[in-house]
């Protein structure tokens, strides 16, 4: 992808080399005996507590240490590729949906970090959060895509941001929110084929802005998209599945198979219209 000396996002959070750490209040010996007196005495222990100071805030971040300096051109790329996002969505929205698209957060983390959905650690992989509309990546996945999943080349990276703010485009138009409402009303093995359909529009999504980043930007190089489909081919349930457990079980899928990912990424990169990318809709994945 070219990619070098182009504009970055501004909307890049950087949470390198920050511990999360998880205060619960700490009791200790002094605490103790203020809560045994506070119930002696009918008074709000958790008011005491207050009061005598101590941590109130359930986490702290702390600043270990400064981020790597080999990930410096990796950090840039990133802060490009989420422009270049920016950028097709705004158009994207304006054109095809009359309306005004809200542009996400990307927080760069390493090791584990903290969400309005949960604690992560980098070991789960990059993922996006619709409680703070926030995308989250490890530049580790980098790595990662290129040794573990045999990915190699910087568009594999770029399809997973794209992949990610393609949540982000679900969140906005309601339809993450809807497939979260289903959870607990609808058997498991539903949920999940509702989740693979979520998985794989969010893949045609990443695949619109790629066809219209290379229209409004040229961005892409010989092989980019070969690239990015074996990425898709690689983090496929059924190809993860087999890596890690040696068999398949379908009614589990909560991404899609190699072949779904890829395909879908294929339609949004041919198309570019989100009129194409109704995978609720379509009877056939
Ligand atoms: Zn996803």
């Amino acid at each position: 992808m070219k990619w070098q000396g182009r504009k970055r996002s501004s909307n890049v959070e950087d949470r390198r080399g920050r511990t999360t750490r998880r205060t619960g209040r700490n009791l200790g010996l002094g605490s103790i005996v203020i809560v045994i007196l506070a119930l002696l005495f009918g008074a709000d222990p958790a008011a005491l507590l207050n009061l005598v100071g101590g941590d109130t805030g359930p986490v702290t971040n702390v600043q270990t240490s400064e981020p790597d300096p080999s990930e410096a051109p990796l950090k840039e790329f990133v802060d490009v590729v989420l422009q270049d996002t920016e950028d097709v969505w705004h158009k994207v929205f304006r054109e095809q949906l009359g309306r005004e698209y809200v542009e996400p957060t990307l927080v760069v983390f390493d090791e584990q970090v903290q969400s309005v959905c949960g604690y992560a650690s980098a070991a789960s992989g990059p993922f996006y959060c619709p409680g703070d509309s926030k995308v989250y990546i490890d530049l580790d996945f980098y790595r990662q895509l290129n040794s573990f999943f045999k990915a190699p080349g910087d568009f594999p990276m770029a399809y997973v941001i794209a992949h990610e703010v393609g949540h982000h485009v679900q969140n906005l138009l309601g339809i993450s929110g809807e497939v979260a409402r289903q959870r607990g009303r609808i058997s498991q093995e539903e949920y999940n084929q509702l989740s693979v359909r979520l998985e794989l529009q969010a893949d045609f999504l990443a695949g619109v802005w790629v066809h219209h980043a290379e229209k409004m930007k040229q961005i892409l190089e010989a092989g980019d998209i070969e690239e990015a489909l074996r990425a898709a081919s690689a983090i496929g349930d059924d190809h993860i599945q087999k890596r890690t457990r040696g068999y398949v079980v379908p009614e589990s899928f909560t991404h899609g198979t190699s072949e779904q990912r890829m395909r879908w990424l294929t339609k949004g990169i041919r198309s570019g219209n989100l009129n194409d990318g109704d995978t609720f809709g379509s009877s056939s994945l």
